[in-house]
Formats: C-alpha cells, structure tokens, sequence
C-alpha cells in the first residue's frame, strides 16, 4: 500500500546541480521544500578522501559514482526498425547518482554557448538565406536568447567560481581572452588554470596559422574562493582526478561544495536520499500535478502531494520521468509529432594525436579535468558555413585531464592491441603523446530520439529509455571538417607523428563520448513541438517546471553545464518572480 506524506509547497526530484539551485531558489522564497534524490547521502568528507578518492578500478573503470546499471539503464539502437539492447555497463555516457548528482565527478570545462545558438533557425536563415538548412533537421529558435540568460550565466559562474579570462567584456575585446566569445557583463570570478605544456605546444602551432588560442575555462579553481552564499573553495592542485571522481580538495565546484552546506542548513528544506521517483502524479484530467510518488530507502511506496513539481532528473532521467507520468505526447518519429523525446542530441567528438619523441616529455599526469587550451575559430558560426554544406562546428584544442594509468595508454595507430608489443608501446608514448579533443556540436534529426523501451524494464518494473541514436549525416561532415583543421595544427606541433581522425558511424553504446545528453524535453513557442514553455513550464501541465540539457533544441559546439546553470537560474526567477505570484500558465501559445 501507498503511504502518503505530509504536503508540501514543492518538491524537486534530483538533487543534483539544477536540483539545488531551483530548490535553494523556492526555499528563500518561503517555500516548504523536499529534495528527493533515487542515490545515497554523501558529502566531501567523510566519502571522498585520500587515498580511496583516487581508486581508478573504483571510480573509473567500475564507476561507483554512476547510476548502478543492474536496476536502471538504457536501452539503444541506432535507427528506428531495430531492436534495443539495454546497456548492461554504462559506457556511452555516464549519468551519476547521489546527493550533488554528475558535478560532483564531471571535469570541470565551462562554456557559454553563442548568441546564435538561441536563435539558430533566424540566424542561419538570415545568414545564409532561406533554403541553406537541410529540412532534415530540426533546428528551431529555442525561445529565450543569450541576453535574456547573460545575467543567470554571471549569477551561475559566481556560485561555482569560473576560472577565466574573457576575451569580450560587454563587447570590448580582451588580451587573453576568447576573442569570438559572447559578450559578458563582468569578467570570470577567478583567473584561468595554468596552461600545460600541451597547450603551449597547441598555442604555438594554432598561432602560427593566425587562430587564436585561450586558456579555456575551469570549475577547477585557480585560488581560495568564496561563493556569494559564504561557501569556500580550495584551488586545484592538478592531481588529475577530476573526471569520474569527487575531488577531495574541495577544488571542484558541485553541488556539494557551493549550495547544499546552505541549502541543507535551511529548515524549508528536507532532502530525502535514496527516494527513486516512479512518476509525478496528475489529476484525473492531466492538468494538473499533485505530486510525486517514490520508493524510500526502506522500499515502501511514497506518495508526496506538492503544489509545485520541480522534474530536475538530469537531461534523460527528465524524458523517462515525463514519459511514465503520462505529461506532454510521446514523440512520434514516424510522423513527426508529439513532443516529449524530440530532439534528442548528443556531442559528436573526435581527436587528433600528436606522438613525440622522447625529448619532449608532457607529464599528462599533471592536469585537472578542464586543463585546455582551445580556439574557438570553428565553433558554432564563428565561421562561414556557405561552401561547406553544414551547420554546427566545434571547440579544438589538448584538454588533458590527468594521464591515469589505467585509463590513459595512447598508443601509435598500428600497434598491437595486446602483448609485449603494446606494452612496450605504452611505456614509450604515455609521457610524449598529445591528444587534441574537436568537441563537435549536435544537430537534431527525426530518427534521433527517446521513448519508453517495449520490452526491458528498471528493477521497479517500469520500462527503460530507449535512446534511438545515429551521428547525423550533418554531424559527420562538420566533424570530417573540424578535424581536418586540428590535423593541420597537429602536423605543426613537432611531433613526429599525428594520428587521429574524424567522428564515424555507427555510434556505439560501448563507446564514452561524454556526458552531454541533451534534447527530449525542448523548449519552444510551439506547444505541438515542444514540452516547455520560455520560462521551462511544462505547456500541458502548468505546476510541473521541467529543467535541464533536456531543454536545448540542439547541442552547440561546447560543454552544456554553463548552459544548464543558467536555465536553472533562468526558470527560478520565473517561478519566484512570476508564478508564485500567479500561480497558472505563464506564456498562453
Ligand atoms: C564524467 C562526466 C564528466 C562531465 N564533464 C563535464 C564538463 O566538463 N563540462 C560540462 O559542461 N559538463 C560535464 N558533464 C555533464 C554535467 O555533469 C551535467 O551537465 C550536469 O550534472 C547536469 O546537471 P543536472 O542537474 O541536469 O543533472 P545531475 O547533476 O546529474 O543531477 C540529477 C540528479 O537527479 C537524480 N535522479 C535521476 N533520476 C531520479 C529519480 N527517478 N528519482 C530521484 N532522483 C533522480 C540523479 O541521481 C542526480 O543526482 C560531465 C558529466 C560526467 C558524468
């Protein structure tokens, strides 16, 4: 039998970066708030110190910080007609699980993303005239713009103090910066990390093709930093474990080291761990939520009524969540309508290689998880796409994240993939290789999408997501275009071989790419094409604020956090500022 709770004014379901911030938005509004979070309680300390933080086998090969696959997956194929297989091991990407959610083992790499992102569709039409994108995809103006959002990216890099040098402040260029990046009303709170010597190798060879290479941005800190809600960072001391762990210097904006010691101390709040939300509950007519019901952490069936649902899951875990509550139409991809699970995105990597010779030692074992040096020259519409037949673009440069053992062993192309031969390799070339990431950006396309799987289901009988997922044709021309450039830079770095090529198809569950999911829950002017408003209101049920990556109508060419930070920010001054006051519809379509 269901027991229910007490009712509160608003429940968030995942506590992860959104989670927090919206929550911590509503509690200062005078809300009575629980965070329902389906992974354990955890904080820096006692749960991640030396020396387990930095357990490879652990953390990286086991991925003890992910969701446990064994009670909730994915299922995958590339095109619609095939049947899905679950993904029994996480590997393509990696949602986490537990109070903080995926920041508290990310990288750290921040972006904004352009001013034409928000506008895609007017600004490719304007550019390049109106038949120049392929009807195939499903570009569209995301309803709010990069000014709209300016000031929540400022608010979101000050609470996870950005380490940056901009290269455009309020229009006017900067030395060191990014000079192609979007304007920014103040500088970053802190100064960029130290560029590695990878990067001053990058730098040289970019510069001398006339790019234009920066220091790219860290929620790694470069000095002792104290957040606007009185919380302190330590700076990072490039121990290499940032990707896939908790960082035990408190040294790694997440949730857990910039918000929840606050949030937590707030008796409005109350974080319930080990909650696994089922579904939100709708009224009889489905138009209004009534709240959540979940699993506790005794494994009895819990009904929270709220006045105000928060679907805060991370980017797919909010399409499945949408898709059991029966909110918004499943998307159809064989006729194109419906909304929820349209759009799906994801990023479209690829690297160059640059092997040197001994002399040249590159120490990748000294590194945080957002150590690069990049350009930004390829990138979304830093460039003309006319002669090139594609949209979208990508970030090029050495990210270096740590050279762990088990996990970095670069090898030259023709080695042996086992035996003496391959070992003696790796031991040659892990301290004289260069990896140079080409972070492509994602278009939408009809067939790439989300919906509940027919066949497998979670360990609480309910179907798993079926990812439907292939590189767009588009995708893999610009990725055979951004990596050509990166080829011609690594020829020009001394080494005395590049290796490395462009993305290609098909894509593989087995395969990390990155953790930047996005699409399924779009936002949108359109209620026949997206499921949330400007303001990220659900369009069919007004008391249910959906948020995330899930909210992008594509992938730009960078990291989606900084993005998802200032949607988070976005969506809760709207609902502090408009709809607690009017609770209702806040766009009418
Ligand atoms: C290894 C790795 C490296 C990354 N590096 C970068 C990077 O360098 N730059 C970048 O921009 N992005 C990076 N990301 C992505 C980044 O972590 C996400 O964009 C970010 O965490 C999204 O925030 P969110 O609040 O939407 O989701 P999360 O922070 O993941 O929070 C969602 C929370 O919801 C919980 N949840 C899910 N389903 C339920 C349910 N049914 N019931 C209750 N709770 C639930 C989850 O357990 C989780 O705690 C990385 C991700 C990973 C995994």
């Amino acid at each position: 039998m269901t027991r229910t709770r007490k009712p509160v004014d608003a429940v968030v379901v995942g506590v992860g970066l959104v989670g927090s911030i919206v929550a911590k938005a509503l509690v200062d509004a005078g809300l009575s708030v629980v965070g329902l979070e389906r992974g354990p309680a955890r904080d820096i300390v006692p749960d991640f110190q030396a020396p387990d933080a930095h357990d490879e086998l652990k953390y990286s090969v086991r991925k003890n910080l992910m969701v446990d696959a064994a009670k909730e997956t994915f299922t995958f194929r590339n095109r619609p007609g095939q049947t899905a297989l679950p993904m029994r091991r996480l590997e393509m990407f990696l949602p986490g699980s537990g109070v903080g959610g995926s920041t508290v083992h990310w990288n750290g790499v921040v972006f904004r993303f352009q001013e034409s992102d928000f506008v895609l569709r007017s600004h490719l039409r304007d550019r390049y005239g109106p038949n120049f994108v392929d009807p195939a995809l499903g570009i569209a103006d995301w309803g709010v713009t990069y000014a709209d959002l300016e000031p929540h990216y400022d608010r979101f890099e000050r609470l996870y103090g950005v380490c940056g040098k901009t290269g455009n402040l309020a229009g006017v260029r900067q030395p060191g910066g990014n000079p192609l990046e979007a304007p920014r009303s103040r500088e970053y709170p802190n100064p960029p990390m130290k560029e590695l010597y990878a990067g001053r190798l990058f730098r040289n060879a970019a510069e001398s093709l006339g790019y234009h290479p920066f220091v790219g941005a860290s929620c790694n800190l470069t000095r002792a930093y104290t957040n606007p809600l009185g919380l302190t960072l330590q700076p990072c001391v490039y121990c290499g474990f940032c990707e896939r762990y908790a960082c035990e210097q408190f040294a790694k904006a997440s949730p857990l080291t910039t918000i929840l010691p606050v949030l937590r101390a707030n008796r409005r709040f109350e974080l319930r761990a080990q909650a696994q939300v089922l579904r939100v509950n709708v009224d009889r007519d489905g138009r209004r939520a009534t709240g959540v019901t979940y699993v506790d952490a005794a494994g009895r069936e819990t009904f929270q009524p709220a006045s105000l649902v928060i679907v805060a899951a991370y980017a797919v875990n909010n399409v499945r969540l949408l898709l059991l509550s029966g909110i918004g139409t499943p998307y159809d991809s064989r006729t194109d309508t419906g909304t929820v699970g349209r759009n799906y995105a994801f990023q479209t990597i690829s690297a160059a290689t640059v092997f040197y010779d001994q002399s040249v030692r590159i120490n990748p074992f000294m590194a945080s998880g957002a150590t690069g040096t990049y350009i930004d020259d390829f990138s979304g519409e830093n460039f003309d796409h006319g002669p090139h037949g594609f949209v979208g673009g990508g970030f090029i440069g050495p990210l270096l994240t740590g050279g762990r053992p088990i996990e970095f062993r670069p090898v030259p192309p023709g080695t042996p993939r086992w035996g003496r031969e391959w070992k003696a390799a790796v031991a040659r070339h892990y301290n004289h290789t260069v990896n140079i990431l080409c972070h492509g950006s994602s278009m939408p396309v009809r067939t790439n999408c989300l919906d509940l799987d027919p066949s497998y289901r979670d360990a609480w009988g309910q179907p798993l997501l079926r990812v439907t997922y292939d590189f767009p044709d588009n995708d893999l021309k610009m990725s055979r275009f951004i990596t050509a450039k990166a080829m011609e830079i690594a020829q020009r770095m001394g080494g005395q071989r590049v290796g490395g090529g462009p993305r290609s198809g098909p894509a593989m569950a087995t395969q990390y790419q990155s953790t930047h999911n996005t699409g399924g829950t779009i936002m949108g002017d359109d209620p026949k094409r997206a499921v949330v408003n400007r303001y990220l209101q659900s369009w069919d049920v007004p008391n249910v604020f959906v948020i995330g990556a899930s909210n992008f109508v594509h992938n730009g060419s960078y990291t989606p956090t900084g993005t998802v930070g200032a949607l988070a920010y976005w969506a809760a001054e709207a609902l502090t500022g408009r709809y607690l006051k009017q609770p209702g519809a806040l766009v009418t379509a």
